[in-house]
């Protein structure tokens, strides 16, 4: 690889990949590397750094330095799934170890960290973290090693003050980690709001077309817990695939614009359907009624995500019919992808979710919004 960037912005840096351009031949987009194993030199070392494709990878590492320079991080670790990158770094903590999560959170994490997490040593507490005393009254000092927050926050888009969260974690020797999945490092820069490590299920707008299932963790330091993250993604085998790395470096290319885009279309549907009376209430923290609008206003930069729920007056049944006379939207679960997705929340979660009932979530996605805005309104209709 030859004719690194200069100092450029992170829009620069994610269109061209790094801009790295093949030695061999002078290809701008760079090859696969597909290999599980390489040769020792003459010596016996392994002097290019490569041993074996459980460990690391190039093709990964290219897509792993893209996502550490838009997090403005000094590390990142991919790996085979956003649940793998959480679960990895609640398993790098030094156990018996307390945790901080947010009661709104995605559903999947929640379970693992409700029902599996204690048999790994972890003891987790759920908190409204859309309130920081909340958060502070649950720290067990000198017990307390993480504080988990999402923001916005899966279904309600709850908002949570990372640079707050990571001021109470610091006095207390804690870890600050932020699922950011939804906001994206177009919008939020967690680490520099003082959080030590950001995961992203790279799966949803990272990717952004809806064919890679990934995750990722990008460390403000490589200190000694990066060590011990990236120690348990090595000895549990959780690397991304190339193949995949490579979808994703070439996904993250695009990254700027299809946000942009979409969070403008989001706080579009978000307004029209605010003042629609099948509506009972639209939850986007880019509106000023929606009660994490201040903190998101202040955290998140040049909008507020593609992401948004809209509650069915008519009711559970009337929200589920609706999601089922879309002709636009797609009816399914997942987000952030370049199709607009349309889901009965409630549905997926099942027993013991915060989601009301009524609930529909909607990933906007590069349509046209007024065929969204339209579509959605054709689909309601029948439910005055
Ligand atoms: C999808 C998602 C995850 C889990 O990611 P997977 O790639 O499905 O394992 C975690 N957090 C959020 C916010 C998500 O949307």
């Amino acid at each position: 690889m030859t004719d690194k960037l200069p100092p450029v912005h992170a829009e620069t840096f994610a269109a061209q990949a790094g801009g790295d351009v093949d030695a061999e031949t002078g290809a701008i987009v760079p090859p696969l590397h597909m290999a599980t194993t390489y040769i020792r030199d003459a010596d016996n070392a392994y002097s290019k750094g490569y041993v074996y494709g459980r460990p690391d990878n190039l093709t990964v590492r290219q897509a792993e330095a893209v996502l550490t320079r838009l997090e403005g991080g000094a590390a990142t670790l991919l790996s085979g799934s956003g649940m793998t990158s959480a679960t990895c770094a609640f398993l790098a903590l030094e156990r018996p170890a307390h945790v901080i999560a947010p009661e709104v959170m995605y559903w999947a994490l929640k379970l693992w960290l409700r029902e599996d997490a204690k048999s790994h040593g972890l003891d987790v507490t759920f908190v409204d973290a859309s309130r920081i005393e909340n958060i502070a009254a649950a720290i067990k000092p000198g017990i307390t090693k993480m504080i988990w927050l999402e923001t916005p926050a899966n279904p309600l888009w709850t908002l949570s003050d990372i640079a707050a969260a990571a001021g109470l974690a610091r006095q207390h020797g804690a870890l600050l980690a932020v699922d950011s999945t939804v906001a994206t490092p177009v919008l939020s820069q967690p680490l520099a709001l003082g959080a030590d490590v950001v995961m992203h299920a790279a799966t949803k707008y990272l990717n952004g077309h809806s064919d890679v299932v990934a995750g990722s963790l990008t460390f403000a330091r490589r200190d000694d817990y990066f060590g011990r993250a990236e120690r348990v993604r090595r000895m549990l085998g959780g690397i991304l695939g190339p193949f995949e790395a490579m979808l994703l470096m070439r996904g993250m290319r695009t990254l700027h614009v299809r946000v942009a885009h979409q969070s403008r279309a989001a706080m579009a549907v978000a307004k029209h359907f605010a003042a629609d009376p099948r509506i009972v209430e639209v939850l986007y923290p880019g509106l000023q009624t929606h009660a994490g609008h201040a903190i998101a206003a202040r955290q998140m930069r040049g909008g507020y995500s593609g992401m948004l729920s809209v509650r069915v007056k008519a009711g559970t049944a009337a929200a589920i019919r609706t999601a089922a006379q879309v002709k636009v939207w797609k009816r399914a679960t997942s987000l952030g992808g370049v199709e607009s997705l349309i889901e009965h929340r409630a549905s997926i979660e099942g027993l013991g979710s915060p989601c009301p009932p009524d609930l529909l979530r909607l990933s906007v996605g590069l349509e046209h919004v007024d065929d969204l805005i339209a579509d959605l309104d054709q689909a309601l209709g029948a439910n005055v």
